[in-house]
């Protein structure tokens, strides 16, 4: 039987001004709509109600892919999936989120959903937030009384939940330049090869010296917290020269540092045991890469 949606208004606004009023004035009422992959199925399949949709997807200012003055790329929120995924500024500069982009879903959502979207929905196992988590990226966040920035690692407060406000809207995305000789990967697990989120996902990110140790290392976690998580342990167990038994014991803190619960998907204790063997892969992967981009 067909479901229809549940929603009284509908505004389709040209400018981040007229979305911040929208905001503003329907309260919790409204809901920012941008692809719509999590909203719409949320609200025709779990029953969220939402009596006012405020599609930002038209706001020229919320979408491209550009440059910052240090050298950082800005993405705007809007931006879809796809154009993170096949953007050579964005493979150039942060390769890893190109890649996680491109785990995501199918084509035909990946043109549909934006990485906004993908950020400000929360979900522990979303794809991009690890990968953003390893490039200390922080969140552009537009209200009427202008701009916030903040890291990623502090914007997500819990499933579903960021540190958003009502009246707020996530503008753009901004990603620090990387240092050179930094090597990244991310690897997800699912039970299927695609369309499917990801069980476990592992993001790592290598800044290695000229004799090939590692100067600086950030992991990142997904869909093993209520949040999208740095392994800080297995980090520090990263520095130094890598061979064999450092990446072991980075990844048995990795496991120790995770903190996953068992739902219809998988076990914790399955999850806990992806988080090692997905590590391992990532750091020889990230490894492996000819070239420094991150
Ligand atoms: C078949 C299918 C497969 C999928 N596979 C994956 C997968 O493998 N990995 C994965 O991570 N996700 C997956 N998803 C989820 C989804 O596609 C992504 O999370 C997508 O990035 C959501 O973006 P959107 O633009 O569609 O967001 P929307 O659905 O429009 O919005 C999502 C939420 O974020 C809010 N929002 C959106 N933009 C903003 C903004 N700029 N400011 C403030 N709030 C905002 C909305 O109000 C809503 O609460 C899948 C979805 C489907 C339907």
């Amino acid at each position: 039987m067909q479901k229809y949606l549940p929603f009284r208004d509908y505004f389709a606004p040209r400018t981040q001004e007229e979305a911040l009023q929208l905001v503003r004035e329907q309260g919790p009422a409204g809901r920012v709509l941008a692809g719509g992959t999590d909203l719409l199925i949320a609200m025709r399949e779990k029953g969220l109600h939402a009596e006012c949709l405020i599609n930002i997807k038209r706001i020229a200012d919320l979408g491209g892919i550009g440059s910052l003055p240090d050298g950082g790329l800005r993405i705007g929120a809007t931006t879809t999936l796809y154009e993170v995924e096949t953007s050579a500024a964005v493979r150039r500069a942060s390769s890893v989120l190109s890649e996680a982009a491109g785990t995501i879903g199918s084509v035909q959502i990946r043109n549909l959903g934006t990485i906004g979207g993908n950020v400000a929905n929360a979900s522990p196992a979303a794809d991009t937030t690890p990968a953003l988590l390893v490039l200390d990226a922080e969140m552009e966040i537009l209200s009427a009384s202008g701009t916030r920035i903040v890291a990623a690692e502090r914007f997500f407060t819990g499933p579903g939940k960021t540190v958003m406000e009502q009246g707020e809207i996530l503008a753009a995305i901004r990603i620090p330049p990387s240092a050179p000789g930094t090597r990244t990967a991310y690897i997800k697990f699912g039970p299927r090869q695609a369309m499917d989120i990801a069980v476990v996902g592992v993001a790592v990110a290598l800044k290695l010296d000229g004799d090939g140790s590692c100067r600086d290392a950030r992991v990142a976690l997904g869909a093993v917290a209520p949040t999208p998580m740095r392994a800080r342990r297995a980090e520090v167990a990263l520095i130094g020269a890598i061979d064999e038994r450092s990446v072991e014991k980075a990844a048995e803190e990795a496991c120790g540092e995770a903190k996953p619960i068992s739902d219809v998907r998988a076990s914790g204790s399955y999850r806990r045991h992806l988080v090692g063997i997905l590590l391992k892969r990532a750091v020889k992967l990230a490894l492996a890469r000819e070239h420094a981009a991150a």
